[in-house]
């Protein structure tokens, strides 16, 4: 680092869901162009102290970080956008800050002071955001503030938003995203709801450097005159950002609306050029994808309305599309709700529709016997497979039912007495949760994988030892492994130590692909580097389609 570092908030008014976490990792995305040392930190107002121990269906997509920290799926955009791994010191909660605080005040470490909210947990938060600028050695630091001014819950992150600009005035910058609707009864579009928000933005002592107008049309220039006089902000750094067909235009639509010029005259910041090339190949190519690909995605988090759903499993339908438009392919991706295999409403002929299914990573019992009639009729029918994590381990049960002709097979997490209990919970599982220790303790994060040789694993990956990042309780019991072997499921991918099983496969001969991973392989899949995995699965499809 050869300057001083630079911060830059990303805050959110009028609503949410209006895109802050993509700005914030296009604004990150933007500065790597020029060849800034960048890091993005996820600042989520709740009290949970991780995102594990939240309903997917509420929250979305739990994403785990290499080290095992399970977080918001804001972090999965930045890793996807920076193409980089993030650290744990890059998320904190409220739960987190509040945690570490009274913990320190349990060890004396206050030293009798009485501990307030300010300035102890402000000086805890600003502490954990200049410890991720150090640890990444960055020339900016760019910080998503979760949720909506106006929230209580944000309160103290906005205040140490505003101590840090006070004691760097050259060196923060507020990148205020907000929204502007355009109601269909009136037909024009409004800026006062934003004005409001900044206006209250104000009175928490911060005023905007730039304004990104967020709504489904473009901002004219009379609207534009209107944010910036009343809300005291130079015209030139109130800026539109209309809806976009894909969340990868962004950052180049930024770059074309000088966004990263006008952060770096505004941070002080050398205007260097920037070197988008590799991205704008990589945007063009999911433009030009035509020839489609249809996957199936069964799992059961399928009846709480549709935007919900593809946030639930966000970083599998990413995954997905990288390697889709990778091939040049435009993936199709239809969701199927495993439910309605067990009561019948939907035929399991439907998945003979799809080039691919995929079963994704789950939790307890509802929908898992659709989700193994499901298994079972692709097995049996060629279609290509991937169980991830849950959807493998239903794979072995199907296999270990079907096959061997174990009738009640299960897994322990479905029927704890099952008397073929093919799938059980790991050991150190087992007194975790008699402790009832739930929250962070599943098996988390980046474990080594050994693929065997000849393997469809070892075709796809072309390594011997591999790393993927995990989330589970549960694996394949190992009193059952030689028998499932026996009965022609191959146990391509072990933990080194040969004691868990990580990747499950049947032979070419017997099905086109047909894989079960006990990770989750779409943790890692970049849209410069598409998943192997994932990459194989499509080409298995495609072969399928013609
Ligand atoms: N419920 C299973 C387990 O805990 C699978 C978890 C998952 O799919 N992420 O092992």
């Amino acid at each position: 680092m050869t300057r001083r570092p630079k911060y830059i908030f990303v805050m959110g008014g009028v609503m949410s869901g209006i895109g802050k976490g993509i700005t914030t990792a296009s604004i990150g995305k933007l500065l790597q162009a020029r060849g800034f040392k960048v890091n993005l930190v996820k600042i989520d107002p709740y009290l949970n102290v991780d995102a594990g121990t939240m309903n997917p269906t509420e929250h979305g997509e739990a994403f785990v970080l290499k080290s095992g920290l399970e977080c918001d799926q804001d972090m999965g955009n930045y890793e996807r956008f920076l193409g980089r791994d993030l650290l744990s010191d890059d998320y904190m909660t409220s739960g987190m800050v509040y945690r570490e605080v009274i913990e320190k005040e349990r060890q004396l470490a206050y030293r009798g002071n009485c501990v307030e909210a300010i300035p102890h947990i402000v000086d805890e938060i600003l502490h954990r955001i200049q410890r991720s600028t150090k640890l990444h050695q960055s020339d900016v630091s760019v910080l998503e503030v979760g949720g909506t001014i106006g929230d209580y819950q944000n309160i103290m992150f906005i205040e140490a938003a505003r101590i840090l600009k006070l004691r760097h005035p050259e060196d923060v910058l507020f990148v205020f995203v907000s929204y502007l609707p355009i109601p269909p009864k009136i037909g024009e579009m409004k800026t006062k709801p934003t004005q409001n928000a900044i206006r209250l933005l104000n009175s928490y002592g911060i005023q905007p450097d730039i304004v990104l107008g967020r709504s489904e049309q473009p901002m004219d220039e009379k609207r534009r005159d209107k944010i910036a006089e009343f809300c005291n902000i130079r015209k030139d750094s109130v800026l539109s950002a209309p809806d976009v067909e894909s969340i990868y235009d962004i950052p180049i639509n930024f770059n074309r609306m000088k966004l990263d010029r006008l952060i770096c005259r505004r941070l002080g910041l050398p205007d260097r050029r920037s070197n988008f090339n590799q991205w704008e190949k990589w945007v063009d190519l999911t433009h030009q994808a035509k020839e489609p690909l249809k996957i199936a995605l069964v799992g059961k988090y399928f009846n709480s309305g549709d935007f919900v759903l593809s946030d639930v499993y966000i970083s599998v339908i990413e995954a997905i599309k990288f390697s889709a438009y990778h091939l040049k392919r435009r993936p199709i991706i239809d969701w199927l709700s495993s439910q309605d295999f067990e009561n019948k409403k939907q035929s399991l002929k439907k998945l003979n529709e799809y080039d691919a299914v995929i079963i994704p990573g789950g939790f307890g019992s509802r929908g898992v016997e659709g989700k193994i009639k499901a298994i079972k009729h692709v097995r049996q029918q060629g279609i290509p497979f991937l169980g991830i994590c849950y959807g493998m381990q239903l794979a072995v049960v199907e296999f270990a039912r079907n096959v061997l002709k174990l009738s009640a097979a299960d897994s322990t997490e479905i029927t704890p007495k099952s008397p073929d209990p093919v799938i059980d919970i790991i050991l150190e599982q087992k007194e975790k949760l008699r402790q009832g220790r739930y929250g962070g303790t599943m098996r988390l994060g980046a474990y080594p994988t050994q693929i065997g040789r000849g393997t469809i694993a070892h075709q796809a990956y072309r390594a011997d030892l591999i790393e993927e990042r995990h989330r589970h309780r549960f694996e394949v019991n190992p009193d059952y492994i030689e028998r499932l072997e026996a009965g022609g499921l191959v146990f391509s991918g072990q933990s080194p130590d040969g004691r868990l099983m990580e990747i499950c496969e049947l032979p070419r001969s017997v099905h086109p692909f047909f894989v079960g991973v006990q990770f989750h392989p779409e943790f890692q899949a970049r849209p410069l580097e598409p998943h192997p995995l994932f990459t194989a699965l499509l080409r298995a499809a495609i072969k399928k389609r013609h």
